[in-house]
């Protein structure tokens, strides 16, 4: 995950060029003031991924303003239930508090709604197993957008729908970025574009000191060539080609 699809690092890393482009401007990325260390995640089971996770995403400036403010749940009808009545976005304003507030700080916090939710949040979990951080960021993410989509009568998220859906969520917003992939045809020089939006992107961080290095690597021009030559559609064959 990157909170940094921000605006003051990518244009820095002339990433925009780049293909790598962040959905939202002006998003404030900065705390108002240092506020003491919060409380520690009670470990319900090999809930470390999950607390360390959680943790993260409660501490991402950003999204703190929007669960601080009830921005998801202020316009919420009563019936709102989430996706398979459960709702990431409800559960993280609910524990908002615990974490923020420093006149209701308690040592220990325990996750419970997020914990007894594993399943929903992604049906492969198993309550008890240790899972992958990175895959309940993604799939917590998700979930927030199917919630912010379904309480504002917007289909769910699916590879056929308009993405201008997604751009208007408020996750999009602030975790989001689009990613554009062109390649050119060394012979006949013609260029093919793919545009998709991400929520997060798979970095090399063996190589790399920072996240703007790895970011660097992750955009820098790869050739197509050997056994992993391009199929120009202009040539109708096999060329060598750079992506
Ligand atoms: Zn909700
Ligand atoms: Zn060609």
């Amino acid at each position: 995950m990157i909170n940094g699809t921000s605006n003051r690092m990518i244009p820095k890393l002339g990433l925009e060029a780049r293909g790598v482009t962040p959905v939202a401007d002006g998003m404030n990325l900065e705390w108002k003031e240092m506020l003491p260390s919060g409380p520690g995640f009670r470990n319900m089971g090999n809930t470390c991924f999950m607390n360390a996770s959680l943790q993260c995403l409660l501490h991402t400036p950003p999204l703190a303003r929007v669960l601080a403010q009830k921005m998801h749940s202020r316009h919420l009808s009563k019936h709102h239930k989430g996706v398979s009545g459960f709702c990431s976005f409800c559960a993280f304003e609910e524990l908002y508090p615990q974490v923020h507030n420093s006149s209701r700080y308690k040592r220990v916090v325990t996750p419970t709604s997020f914990v007894q939710n594993q399943r929903v949040i992604c049906r492969t979990f198993r309550p008890g197993r240790q899972e992958d951080a990175h895959e309940f960021v993604r799939h917590v993410l998700y979930g927030m957008v199917k919630s912010s989509l379904k309480s504002s009568g917007r289909k769910g998220m699916d590879r056929t729908h308009n993405h201008k859906d997604e751009m208007r969520s408020i996750v999009h917003n602030m975790f989001g970025g689009c990613l554009q992939n062109s390649v050119t045809c060394t012979s006949c020089k013609a260029v093919s574009v793919v545009s998709e939006l991400f929520l997060d992107l798979s970095l090399d961080i063996y190589n790399s000191n920072t996240v703007a290095s790895a970011l660097e690597k992750f955009t820098a021009v790869e050739r197509l060539d050997g056994n992993n030559k391009y199929r120009c559609d202009k040539c109708k064959s096999y060329v060598s080609a750079l992506k």
